[in-house]
């Protein structure tokens, strides 16, 4: 089944590490572009779309109000097939009141994924962000007791002053929550952005301390009974990200909104980065990707999860069969090397082989 995902493109303030694409958040913007995004969801009306994940990201979706939330959800319910959805939208905790969060509820969001990051008040400074570890467990907190049972948090690894203590209090206060689900990503000093100078470049954390910490995550989730379903992302009690797994099985999914990605109907897609352009257009304007090698990014992409490459669904790609060959030959080194273990029907990376899988697909594909 189909993923619907739409670009929220607004934030309250730029924080000095990120990339993705965003603008500073203006009321009257907003409108124009709900109504931009309704206007596009509205245009698959009749095409017999059966979808069973809705998806906002951002930037800050939770910056939207409530009705311009439910209104967009609406417009998907009246356009497209919507079957027992799993509807998450990403958020900042400042935007987390009690009257937001019940507003979300009602407007039919059932998942939340909160920018939490860290759990120590100076490392959430160097991060520029807007909340302090109390507010973020103040906004979950309050998500569970207007009936959220599927919230996930973000974590950031490698923060300046965060060493192998620091992350453990981290992890533990995390895990005190009401929460079901935890992504983690390693910083990464992206160009252009404020933190690309040599001093931050000096005070965050090196590769040696990144494996350390990643390992150290790996331990403390197992510990605590959590399944460590993807690269960055563990669950408990079966609550995986739906949605996210569309992308990482190669599902199809329909992107909206001024910088999103699509991959349907046999094509890669995207919208360009440029909000003006998606207001004013009557439907987004489309950049076509080169047609995808779908088996190698078949490799990629299930390299990321635990249960790995199935080797049968490999060969039944176009052009599957010498990457099969090849992860067949290369596959039992890797597995002595203790970076793969054999699963069912292929291979899969360990948590050792999941902080090296760079290395390893590139020796699985060349
Ligand atoms: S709130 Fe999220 S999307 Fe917005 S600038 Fe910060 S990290 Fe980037």
């Amino acid at each position: 089944m189909t993923g619907i995902y739409v670009h929220v493109p607004f934030c309250a303030r730029k924080c000095p590490y990120c990339d993705f694409y965003s603008v500073p958040y203006r009321a009257d913007t907003a409108e124009q572009y709900t109504r931009a995004v309704c206007r596009n969801i509205e245009s698959f009306a009749g095409q017999g779309i059966a979808a069973d994940t809705l998806y906002f990201g951002g930037g800050t979706p939770s910056i939207l109000t409530g009705e311009q939330t439910g209104r967009i959800i609406a417009t998907v319910q009246n356009s497209v097939q919507l079957c027992d959805p799993e509807i998450t939208l990403e958020a900042n905790p400042v935007t987390l009141t009690e009257a937001k969060l019940s507003e979300l509820r009602e407007a039919g969001v059932n998942r939340l994924s909160v920018g939490v990051q860290s759990a120590d008040d100076r490392q959430l400074e160097f991060l520029g962000r807007l909340h302090d570890f109390t507010r973020a467990e103040k906004a979950v907190r309050d998500a569970a007791k207007a009936g959220f049972d599927n919230i996930s948090c973000d974590l950031m690894l490698g923060v300046r002053g965060q060493d192998i203590p620091s992350l453990t209090r981290t992890v533990e206060r995390l895990l005190m929550l009401p929460i079901s689900h935890l992504s983690a990503y390693m910083l990464q000093i992206e160009a252009g952005t404020p933190f690309d100078c040599d001093a931050v470049r000096r005070e965050t954390a090196d590769d040696e301390l990144m494996c350390g910490l990643y390992l150290r995550l790996c331990e403390l989730m197992t510990a605590a009974g959590w399944e460590h379903y993807e690269i960055s992302s563990w669950a408990r009690d079966g609550r995986r990200s739906r949605h996210n797994m569309k992308y990482w099985t190669l599902d199809p999914y329909i992107g909206i909104g001024a910088g999103a990605h699509s991959d349907f109907g046999g094509r890669r897609y995207s919208c360009p980065k440029d909000i003006g352009a998606f207001i004013s257009a009557e439907l987004q304007p489309t950049e076509y990707d080169d047609p995808p090698d779908r088996a190698e990014e078949y490799v990629m992409l299930s390299l990321r999860l635990s249960h790995g490459i199935d080797l049968e669904r490999l060969n039944s790609l176009p052009g599957g069969g010498r990457y099969a060959e090849r992860i067949g030959k290369q596959a039992p080194v890797m597995v002595e090397h203790g970076l793969m273990r054999p699963t069912d029907r292929g291979f899969a990376l360990t948590d050792e082989g999941f902080l090296r899988s760079n290395g390893v697909i590139v020796q699985m594909l060349v």
